[in-house]
């Protein structure tokens, strides 16, 4: 096992700890407490590293805290895409992709990329329906899982995908950006990569962009970072540092956004201007259909004084967008469709806010 991929030696301990305690320094006197921001392009020769390109001290100390996290061995990258693209370049050249349906919206142009080129053969498929994901993941090479889904928040039998995935052969792949190692740890049910953009919740203050991909076999964490030095789709050290500190409260903001997150989908669900909740009772993401239709739901979204309108998700400040705003966003979202992004902002706060821009969606 390379420098760059070290053992857990955290394993036995509850999130909260490892999310304080992994990618730290060794402790020597004078040693600083906090991982150093190394900003530098070259190294002295004689190495292991060699070449900025190829690795970073601050990187590794990033990337210890998330593999301790996740339970495995992290690589880094620019962002949650640049990781997602090099998940899928493990894959041989005509195999098969199974892919959530829903996912991630530029995971799914990703792979229609790919498939256009003749460089993939891609499989949407319902992977929230079991009937539909046993038929659909017989001879795939690899099975892309969300769960929740985005942004009608379904839920999967993630450990249940995973186990059919491995049965055919396939790696099991689990973006675990919306639920976090905070409250689902893929790895642990099966999976053979965990995929974030630790842009999000990881990092969690809407103040960079960044990737990981964590795996348990040390070869494919290898092949991970080749790829990455190959494509330069390195993250920065500064990205690196102050994702570091965001990473050191993960827990108490997921855990406090959660539990908001929950009143919140309660409270909408007897609101009479809002016709659906979509809450799966995991994580901070909700969504909600505006019972006014489209006009509506744009009208609240620019109405909120505390909620910022804007796309993204996983900051300590809560946000909205109506999602059909996007041309990309599937047809088989409502238009009326408000996804919140719940921050850590007073609860009762936010639900006034939120009220108060309901009550002046109504028409008239
Ligand atoms: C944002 C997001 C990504 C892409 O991450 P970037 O950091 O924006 O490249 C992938 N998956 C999910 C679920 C996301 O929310």
């Amino acid at each position: 096992m390379d420098r760059r991929h070290r053992e857990n030696p955290l394993s036995g301990l509850e999130t909260g700890t490892i999310a304080v305690t992994a990618g730290r320094p060794p402790r020597v006197p004078d040693g600083p407490l906090n991982a150093p921001l190394v900003l530098a392009s070259t190294y002295h020769a004689g190495g292991e590293v060699g070449y900025g390109r190829y690795g970073n001290p601050t990187w590794e100390m990033l990337e210890n805290a998330i593999g301790a996290l996740e339970g495995g061995l992290a690589t880094s990258f620019a962002s949650g895409m640049a990781a997602t693209a090099a998940v899928l370049d493990l894959v041989p050249d005509g195999g098969l992709v199974v892919a959530q349906q829903q996912a991630y919206y530029g995971t799914l142009t990703l792979l229609r990329e790919h498939e256009a080129r003749g460089r993939l053969r891609v499989r949407p498929a319902d992977l929230t329906d079991r009937a539909v994901a046993a038929e659909a993941i017989r001879g795939a090479d690899l099975v892309w899982v969300e769960s929740p889904t985005n942004p009608m928040l379904l839920l999967a039998d993630v450990p249940e995908l995973l186990r059919l995935a491995t049965e055919t052969g396939a790696l099991g792949v689990v973006d675990n950006t919306f639920a976090t190692p905070v409250l689902q740890q893929p790895l642990a049910l099966g999976a053979a990569v965990v995929v974030h953009s630790v842009t999000k919740y990881l990092s969690g203050h809407s103040d960079l962009l960044l990737g990981a991909a964590v795996v348990r076999d040390p070869a494919l964490a290898a092949r991970l970072v080749a790829t990455r030095s190959r494509q330069g789709s390195v993250p920065g050290a500064f990205e690196a540092w102050l994702a570091l500190r965001g990473l050191r409260t993960v827990h108490l903001r997921v855990r406090q956004a959660q539990q908001t997150a929950a009143t919140l989908a309660e409270r909408l669900a007897s609101h009479p201007e809002v016709s659906a909740v979509h809450y799966p009772g995991q994580g901070a993401m909700v969504s909600f259909e505006v019972a006014g239709g489209a006009e509506a739901a744009t009208r609240v979204t620019e109405a909120t004084q505390l909620w910022v309108d804007a796309t993204s998700l996983g900051g300590v400040e809560s946000s909205l967008e109506r999602r059909r705003r996007w041309p990309g966003e599937s047809a088989d979202v409502p238009e009326s469709l408000i996804r919140l992004s719940v921050g850590i902002e007073d609860v009762d706060d936010l639900w006034q806010d939120l009220a108060a821009a309901l009550a002046s969606g109504v028409p008239g």
